[in-house]
């Protein structure tokens, strides 16, 4: 029997209900290029496997592999990458004109580095449904003004349509654990609402603006934005980076970077 390991973020989805609202939510359907992330004992990859005949995990913990294939071996072919999905390149795994669809319930101890690194190959992925801590899921997918906003809500909805699914409670998992967990839906825009001439500068200025969060614009980004730019782009730097909209770091990133 395994024991669920803490160092690889391991809980176990077991309550049946749960799972098929999961499944349900990804809707996988035949031909389409899947890849789930930490598949551990198969309690996603076996339903989603009866569907698809097959798909692709990539599993970090070895010792749950040769199970896990045992399991999903009368489904279909099973591609498992035994490696650290941070240092997954999406990109290469695109195979074919097929964009991606990447799902998993998550290690919760590395989920906001994934995202950000989900993020780098957003161009080759169709969609994301994620099971994570409910408090990073509120932040992926939280508005403008409230309190979840921050660098993280800048970065993923500057590139994707972000929507929280449903909660799921503790008791759904083995260990359970301490925090309650959300299923979310991330969708690459094809067309973006709005682009940053260089995403560089934009990544770096989200940073800034969020460096210290009880502090105005004005003052997270004084060696960055003149002040006589505000008044150009009709920004008030007295607000605080977490009421304002992704558009206006947008905004605020090709002034900046037109002036360069
Ligand atoms: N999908 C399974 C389920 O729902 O029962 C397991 C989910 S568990 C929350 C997270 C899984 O991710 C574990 O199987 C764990 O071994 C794996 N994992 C942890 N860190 C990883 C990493 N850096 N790269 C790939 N897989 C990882």
């Amino acid at each position: 029997m395994h024991i669920p390991r803490k160092r690889f973020g391991q809980h176990f989805l077991c309550d049946q209900s749960v799972i098929h609202r999961i499944v349900h939510a990804i809707a996988p359907s035949r031909g389409e290029h899947l890849i789930e992330i930490g598949p551990g004992q198969g309690a996603m990859t076996l339903p989603l496997m009866k569907q698809m005949h097959e798909m692709e995990v990539i599993e970090l913990d070895r010792d749950l592999i040769d199970e896990l294939s045992s399991r999903v071996q009368p489904f279909g072919r099973l591609q498992v990458h035994n490696q650290d999905v941070l240092t997954f390149d999406f990109t290469a795994a695109r195979s074919d004109d097929r964009l991606l669809r990447v799902v998993g319930n998550l290690p919760y101890n590395i989920s906001t580095p994934l995202i950000f690194h989900l993020l780098d190959h957003a161009a080759v992925i169709k969609d994301m449904v994620f099971m994570l801590q409910k408090e990073v899921a509120d932040r992926l997918a939280a508005a403008p003004g409230s309190h979840a906003y921050g660098r993280l809500s800048v970065m993923v909805q500057y590139h994707c349509e972000a929507t929280h699914l449903f909660d799921v409670a503790p008791s759904a998992f083995y260990p359970p654990p301490k925090v309650q967990s959300s299923i979310i839906r991330l969708r690459p825009y094809a067309k973006r609402p709005c682009v940053a001439n260089d995403e560089k500068h934009f990544e770096t200025l989200v940073k800034a603006a969020f460096a210290t969060r009880r502090k105005t614009l004005r003052n997270n980004l004084k060696t960055m934005v003149p002040d006589e730019l505000w008044t150009v782009l009709n920004i008030d730097p007295g607000l605080r980076a977490e009421v304002l909209p992704v558009s206006d770091f947008v905004r605020l990133s090709n002034a900046l970077t037109e002036k360069e």
